[in-house]
């Protein structure tokens, strides 16, 4: 055998898995046919992070006016935002490259189909390798009637470069967390944004409560959306889109007219092409690899991570699933076995949860209890002009145990590190009450939400 260790594909997944295995003394080698780093450096996580964060600048230049400081109207250089985004991107995948090489993990350049279970062709070579790991991620699930030309019908791929000029109109097509953060980018350049959603609340997957108060804010920004409607199609009349809208309840149609469409309906397994067949590996539901806790597939040695087996399609996962196959490969006691993933959407504010939502932990049979605390309370978020959202609780009155934590806050992402922990370390609403955190930060929100469970919150009256 060529390898101890062969890893189809680089992105978050299989580049974790590839660098876990080489740490712990397998001779690996990773196959991939794109850039390393996959979706999350090249089209995903990282270019969205670095656009939200020129547009919220943009936006944060007008309102600095609220406290005396006036830059003039901002002007964007889209050509140079385009290149600073490029810079991040070719500097994070060239890390990986060299984090490769100091493993002494082996880049295999080229695309790989398994010949049989212990042989796979990468490119136009053959490698043998006595494990497998299955990390080839997804790709952008078509709509039907909006055929992707990234010109006029674009998808995340397609947003991620600026077009100059810009467009005046965007139709967004879908309010999950990819829809929403391109329209907040978009919405903040000057665009006319409106986003629909087929479900009824905005990020189908988060707390209704939290998806509420988060929709009425990206709302306040100038962003229309509409939940409850579908996009038919469209017909082109003079460079404008005619986008037949439908009411998903009542079947009523309507015509809106657009400049650019963003198709962002979600994301499907890159399972297919592969030769699954010749290895023996099964396929699940909708092109999904199933696996067990130890992210085996049906043939023992082979293993499958990442977005490839299933939601969530987030790159901590991907991570969290290649350092668990990549350490049970290597002999080690590890098992894919988390109390909950995080979720955030990077707007400002964000949008960040982990664990159970009111409603998901209602029909789970628990005593529900709930505390929450408004932004506008914490005198951080007022010292950064910046008080919209709120922090909220879920937990189990029985046991007072920490169930679920959803936050709508700027740097709700990093306010969420605590609550992950609580989860995992199954700590009581009490727990958190009891830990004492920096004044004035943010994260006192959490503090404060939790003491609100109780009714003992010191900054809101309590109710
Ligand atoms: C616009 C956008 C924004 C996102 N933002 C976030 C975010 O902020 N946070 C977050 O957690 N997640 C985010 N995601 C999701 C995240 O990118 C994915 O969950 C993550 O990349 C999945 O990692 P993966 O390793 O499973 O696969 P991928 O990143 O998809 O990587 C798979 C790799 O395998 C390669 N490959 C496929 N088939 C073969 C083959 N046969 N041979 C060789 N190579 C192959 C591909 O070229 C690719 O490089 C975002 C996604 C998108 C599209």
């Amino acid at each position: 055998m060529d390898y101890d260790l062969l890893v189809i594909g680089a992105g978050p997944g299989g580049y974790h898995a590839a660098i876990r295995a080489a740490q712990l003394g397998l001779k690996v080698a990773c196959a991939e046919m794109g850039n390393l780093g996959g979706v999350c450096l090249n089209i995903g996580c990282i270019p969205t992070k670095a656009l939200l964060h020129a547009g919220e600048e943009m936006r944060s230049a007008k309102h600095a006016a609220d406290f005396g400081l006036s830059f003039g109207e901002p002007t964007l250089d889209i050509a140079k935002l385009n290149g600073w985004k490029d810079g991040i991107v070719k500097r994070l995948t060239g890390g990986v490259g060299g984090l490769f090489k100091a493993n002494k993990v082996t880049h295999l350049v080229g695309q790989a189909r398994f010949l049989d279970a212990n042989t796979v062709q990468v490119g136009d070579q053959k490698v043998t390798a006595r494990n497998v790991i299955i990390a080839t991620g997804s790709d952008v699930a078509p709509l039907p009637g909006f055929p992707v030309d990234q010109n006029r019908i674009i998808d995340s791929t397609g947003a991620l470069v600026v077009p100059d000029p810009l467009p005046k109109r965007m139709l967004a097509i879908g309010a999950g967390a990819i829809g929403l953060e391109f329209s907040q980018v978009y919405n903040n350049m000057g665009v006319k944004v409106k986003v629909i959603e087929f479900a009824p609340q905005v990020v189908p997957a988060a707390d209704a409560d939290a998806a509420k108060e988060f929709a009425k804010i990206l709302r306040k920004q100038g962003i229309e959306i509409e939940t409850g409607v579908k996009a038919n199609g469209y017909t082109e009349r003079d460079g404008e889109l005619h986008v037949e809208i439908e009411d998903v309840k009542t079947g009523e149609k309507r015509t809106e007219v657009f400049d650019k469409i963003l198709v962002a309906v979600g994301r499907r397994p890159r399972s297919a092409d592969l030769g699954l067949e010749a290895a023996g590996v099964k396929v699940g539901e909708r092109g999904f690899i199933p696996v067990d806790h130890e992210l085996r597939t049906n043939v023992p040695h082979i293993f499958a991570i990442g977005d490839v087996i299933g939601n969530p399609m987030l790159a901590h996962k991907a991570m969290k699933e290649g350092l668990v196959a990549a350490e049970v490969i290597a002999g080690k006691k590890s098992a894919m076995d988390v109390v909950a993933i995080p979720a955030v959407v990077y707007t400002t504010p964000e949008l960040a949860w982990v664990g159970l939502t009111e409603a998901e932990a209602k029909a789970k049979g628990y005593n529900v209890k709930t505390g929450t605390f408004p932004m506008s309370a914490s005198g951080r978020a007022m010292t950064l002009g910046d008080t919209d959202g709120f922090v909220k609780m879920i937990s189990d009155a029985d046991t007072d145990l920490v169930l679920g934590v959803h936050i709508v806050a700027p740097h709700g992402s990093d306010m969420l590190g605590e609550a992950g922990l609580a989860l995992e370390m199954a700590a009581t609403v009490t727990d958190i009450s009891l830990t004492v955190h920096s004044h004035p930060t943010l994260s006192e929100a959490v503090l404060e939400a939790a003491e609100n469970v109780h009714k003992q919150a010191i900054h809101i009256i309590n109710r």
